[in-house]
């Protein structure tokens, strides 16, 4: 019998990757084929040929400075069609930071410079004009998966101030989150979560990747596929320290 599989697009790997962004991918990858599923991990970036979005399980893009983010958004552009396509097929994404701040409507920088955005999302974001501030730091926030109320632990380092998110990710328990000082971080609809927690996110919060693992294999296969539990004792101690 063929092995199950999740085919995995990994966007701007060479642009996009902080704080161990990178990281996501691998925790993805150590934590289905510890259950005996393939991970098939394609990345793209420019001048790659044009990815089939919809044909993925997964779509993982990570954070940037202001600077690649300007680099890149326009070749993300182009491929707002398919995007939006993916998206309403049920494709999982996973967006970090920068990326979290490309599916909205724009980013305004420092110098008030606009990068434009996917305008897939209704959020928006602009960067605080002075420099020296940003929302550095260990970050914990609540988060709702499948009604469950879960701790969602990671590292967040961001000028930009995101407004109009109306479905956030989770709510703050310590640090800033979607603005300084804010009760709100990141964006989560359906199959869609964009957030500012760096970490790797995955690597700390080993309950949510098996939620995004979870949905991708009930979505491909219609089946009630049980994930056999992984040994998360040394990711639970670390979570305790961090907590
Ligand atoms: N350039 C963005 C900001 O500073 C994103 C940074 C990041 O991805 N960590 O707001």
């Amino acid at each position: 019998m063929k092995m199950k599989e999740l085919k995995i697009l990994y966007l701007y790997p060479d642009i996009l990757e902080l704080y161990g962004d990178y990281g996501n991918i691998q925790v993805l990858r150590y934590r289905l084929e510890q259950r005996g599923f393939q991970a098939i991990i394609e990345p793209y970036s420019i001048g790659d040929t044009p990815p089939d979005f919809k044909s993925y399980d997964l779509i993982f893009a990570g954070g940037g400075a202001d600077q690649e983010q300007g680099i890149l958004a326009q070749d993300l552009i182009q491929y707002k069609d398919a995007i939006q396509e993916a998206i309403k097929n049920g494709v999982f994404f996973l967006l970090i930071c920068g990326a979290y701040q490309l599916f909205g409507q724009y980013y305004k920088g420092v110098e008030g410079e606009k990068i434009p955005g996917l305008e897939i999302f209704d959020y928006y974001t602009e960067a605080i004009s002075d420099r020296k501030k940003r929302c550095i730091g260990n970050i914990i926030i609540e988060v709702n998966l499948n009604g469950k109320m879960t701790k969602v632990i990671g590292f967040e380092n961001h000028g930009g101030q995101t407004f109009n998110s109306n479905t956030p990710f989770g709510t703050v328990l310590s640090g800033n989150g979607n603005k300084f000082g804010d009760t709100q971080e990141g964006f989560f609809l359906n199959n869609v979560i964009a957030t500012y927690l760096h970490g790797p996110l995955l690597a700390k919060n080993p309950e949510l990747s098996d939620y995004i693992i979870q949905y991708c294999l009930n979505r491909k296969y219609q089946e009630n596929i049980t994930l056999a539990p992984l040994n998360d004792d040394f990711e639970n101690k670390c979570r305790q320290q961090l907590l």
